[in-house]
Parts: C-alpha cells; structure tokens; sequence
C-alpha cells in the first residue's frame, strides 16, 4: 500500500460557455443534459485504465456553481480542493483565453508549494472558421505557466480521453516513489 489517495479530485475551471460541462458530460458519460441538470449533480466519479493501471478521478465542475452565487466561498474552496487542475479556454474566444491565464495565477497563489498538475485545454476546435487562438499560443502559454497542453473537441469527442488519460498521467508522475 502506498501512501498516496487511490482517489483524485480533478477541479474544472474556465469562462462560462467554454465547454466545461460539455468536457465532463463525455467524461462521466453522459449524453443527455437535461438530465445532469435535473440530478443537479456537478461531480462525476470513473475509473479510468490507463497504462494497464486503474485510477478513479472525481472530476468536479463546481465553477458552475459559482454562477449561481457562492461566489467566493466555493471559487476559493475550488482553488483548495484539487489534486489537478483542467483549465479550459475555447479556441474561439480570445476573452476566456486571458481568463484562462488569470485562472493559473490565482492558482498558483493559492497552492504556492505544491506541484499540482495542470492541464491547459482549448476546446472547441472544430469551429475552425471562428478560431481566435491557436494551437501555437495555447501551447506558448502552457510552456510559460509550466504546465501541459491539449486541444480538444467536445463536440467532435476529439481528445477528450486523451485529456483525463493526461490528467492520470500527470499526477501518477507527481505520486510519492512513482
Ligand atoms: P460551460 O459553461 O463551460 O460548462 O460550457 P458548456 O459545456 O455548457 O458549453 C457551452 C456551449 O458550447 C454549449 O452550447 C455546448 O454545446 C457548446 N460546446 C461545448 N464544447 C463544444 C465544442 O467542442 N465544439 C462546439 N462547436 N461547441 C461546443
């Protein structure tokens, strides 16, 4: 047994409408919106098998909550919580992009001494024509705020495994002896 948690809460954050929930519906999945909403559940559990080993993340998308009015009680619990962080801009729209950096400062204030896996993630990128971002800024920006990078389509469930199959990988990488 090792000393490290079997489980990891992995914590969404990003703008409204960059395609957060839409990430952890395919993740949990789950097609039908309306039915998350009516469970008005925003954690989703699944373990995951990746390297021929099993992992459970809690991916959480309580930024949402925050809308609703908890605003900094919850934005500062989300910023404490976590065991890795996905970070999620929309490709098209240079204002969550900025966000998106703004998001990593905060977190790194917040968790200065820790090395908490963050995941980078510009979505939406099947709307090639509406494409403000590109891959090449996505990808300077991560190198800047020291943390991994990946380009996904929610909608297209283009590398949406791949970004929480990342998500193990990286705190697998950070666990004690491993
Ligand atoms: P959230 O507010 O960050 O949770 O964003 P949502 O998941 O609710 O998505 C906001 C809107 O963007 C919805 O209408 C989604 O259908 C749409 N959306 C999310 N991801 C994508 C994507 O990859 N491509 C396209 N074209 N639309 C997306």
């Amino acid at each position: 047994a090792g000393t490290w948690e079997p489980l990891y809460r992995v914590v969404l954050l990003g703008d409204p409408g960059v395609g957060k929930t839409s990430l952890v519906n395919l993740f949990a999945g789950v097609q039908e919106r309306d039915l998350l909403e009516q469970r008005g559940e925003d954690t989703y559990e699944r373990t995951l098998s990746v390297d021929g080993e099993d992992t459970t993340l809690l991916v959480m998308d309580t930024w949402e909550s925050e809308k609703r009015g908890e605003e900094s009680r919850l934005g500062s619990r989300c910023l404490q919580v976590g065991n890795a962080y996905v970070i999620v801009y929309s490709v098209t729209d240079r204002g969550s992009f900025e966000s998106a950096s703004e998001l990593r400062i905060q977190l790194r204030r917040c968790r200065q001494a820790e090395n908490i896996p963050i995941i980078l993630v510009g979505n939406k990128t099947d709307l090639v024509r509406c494409r403000e971002v590109s891959v090449e800024e996505g990808r300077a920006c991560a190198v800047v705020f020291d943390c991994k990078f990946i380009e996904t389509s929610a909608a297209l469930q283009h590398n949406v495994a791949e970004l929480f199959e990342g998500v193990v990988r990286q705190i697998r990488l950070r666990r004690p002896g491993g």
